[in-house]
């Protein structure tokens, strides 16, 4: 998955483009599908952040590809928002029922979509914003790509790899779950990466290895048979 890359579904040249423009003015990476078969070949290829859906597509509806997408397990997660020129009230249950995250009404303003787009991101997704996020002592800034840990008065910065940077995020998104081996590897890799699951444990050690030095190596936990989890509060240090 990369999380900051929206696909907008739309058969309407000019409605694509406009909602493109200002998804990427709000930073985000846009690709396109005219048809929901170019659309489902998108997604087979690599899982966006969030799909823009238009309900009326030339080859099939924007509704039975959102109930596909929901059905498959690989799919079952992804963010939708679906367009709809129909303001029928029963045709918004439809679209909620077949599993879209939120629905918006033709016509739309741009600001209203990119707004509903950051909501429902921030509820699914929070690692696709460029949002700070903040758990216990430690503070990540996507948008300076600073890691700060602030410990016994002192802030200390963090430097950190690329890798160990995204993994690092998806963990302060996503505080006090456990994550399985596979899991991030899905989620901070891309699905479509083929990597022993052993790497994991190479970044997460190298994660570590970072945050020691402002004593928040502790935050990362390893659960037994289980994978990973980030902890609000770090653990006492024995002895
Ligand atoms: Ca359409």
């Amino acid at each position: 998955m990369t999380t900051g890359r929206l696909l907008v579904v739309e058969d309407e040249p000019s409605i694509s483009e406009l909602i493109s423009i200002n998804l990427r003015h709000a930073g985000f990476t846009v690709v396109t599908a005219a048809t929901a078969e170019a659309a489902r070949e998108v997604v087979d290829r690599e899982l966006p952040g969030l799909v823009v859906l238009d309900w009326m597509l030339p080859d099939r509806s924007g509704i039975a590809l959102c109930r596909q997408w929901r059905s498959e397990s690989r799919t079952r997660d992804l963010p939708v928002i679906m367009l709809t020129a129909r303001a029928e009230e029963a045709d918004q249950v439809q679209g909620l029922e077949a599993g879209a995250d939120d629905y918006l009404v033709k016509p739309f303003s741009p600001r209203t979509l990119v707004a509903r787009v950051r909501a429902v991101l921030r509820r699914r997704s929070p690692q696709a914003l460029d949002d700070a996020v903040q758990i216990g002592a430690l503070k990540l800034d996507p948008s300076t790509r600073r890691v700060t840990c602030q410990a016994s008065g002192l802030q200390t910065e963090i430097r950190l790899g690329p890798t160990e940077f995204r993994l690092l995020h998806y963990l302060l998104t996503h505080p006090e779950r456990v994550h399985s081996r596979a899991q991030l590897l899905d989620r901070v890799w891309g699905d479509h990466v083929f990597i022993e699951e052993r790497t994991v444990d190479v970044h997460i050690k190298r994660l570590r290895e970072a945050l020691s030095v402002a004593d928040c190596a502790g935050m990362v936990e390893t659960v037994r048979g289980a994978g990973y989890r980030l902890a609000a509060l770090p653990q006492a240090v024995a002895g």
